[in-house]
């Protein structure tokens, strides 16, 4: 059976004030043993983080997918996994949408990512636009195609189904959508790496509450949840895992 995972990403939030919120939250993750729990925060607090996350897995929310060169203000794998990350989400909405990050780009970096000893959680999701007009499976399976490496193993590859319009809007679909899209999502995985994709985590990411945690953790094929918003403290975050138990 696929453990349950549930990861807070940050954003662009997190100054070293906010370092005992995590020190809180990795305490709270410590007292629920069969869920795996990590945070993915800026760069900048990565050393520190690690440094109060105990057994906690720190993230980062994006690595270049070249080793090194001229690629001013970028951070590549290796620099990432030296301040102390073990994860990194790669492919966010957000990257895609304001740093023009293609599926490709997403591919790249997640190879680069695992090459750099770094577990890789691959975002996925369409806009509403593309839901509207009833595109959203064909959107997410063409997205899984292109940016999913052959090679990913479930010992260090995570999908996250992000529907975009979810995101930061208190808006969440309804659970058969959900379930809908992971289902078709996993079929899509299987096609692409065999019986591996059984093994492989789903997690559901956009307006995910302590409110609404525990249904959606229990939708077919959620293997957990990537939260926003309300992974920036621990009176929010905690209940979510505790949702995940
Ligand atoms: P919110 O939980 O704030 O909607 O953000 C979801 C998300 O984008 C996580 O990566």
């Amino acid at each position: 059976a696929r453990r349950k995972f549930v990861v807070g990403n940050w954003k662009m939030h997190g100054l070293h004030a906010q370092l005992p919120e995590i020190g809180a939250i990795a305490k709270a993750a410590e007292a629920a043993p069969g869920v795996d729990t990590a945070l993915c925060v800026p760069f900048t607090l990565i050393e520190r983080a690690a440094a109060v996350a105990g057994a906690m897995p720190i993230g980062a929310q994006d690595v270049h997918a070249e080793k090194q060169g001229a690629h001013t203000g970028c951070i590549s794998a290796a620099m990432a996994y030296e301040a102390g990350a073990r994860l990194t989400i790669v492919g966010h909405s957000e990257r895609r949408a304001d740093q023009h990050e293609t599926s490709h780009d997403a591919w790249a970096k997640a190879v680069a990512a695992h090459g750099a000893g770094l577990d890789v959680i691959l975002c996925v999701g369409e806009t509403e636009a593309e839901r509207d007009a009833g595109r959203a499976e064909r959107v997410v399976q063409a997205q899984i195609e292109k940016s999913v490496p052959d090679l990913a193993q479930a010992s260090w590859f995570t999908l996250a189904y992000e529907p975009r319009w979810a995101i930061g809007t208190g808006r969440t679909p309804q659970p058969e959508e959900i379930a809908s899209i992971h289902a078709i999502a996993r079929a899509k995985l299987r096609r692409m790496v065999g019986e591996e994709a059984d093994g492989i985590r789903i997690l559901y990411g956009g307006s995910v509450t302590g409110a609404n945690a525990a249904d959606i953790l229990a939708l077919d094929h959620v293997d957990g949840a990537l939260v926003g918003g309300a992974s920036l403290t621990a009176e929010k975050f905690v209940p979510i895992i505790e949702a995940a138990k």
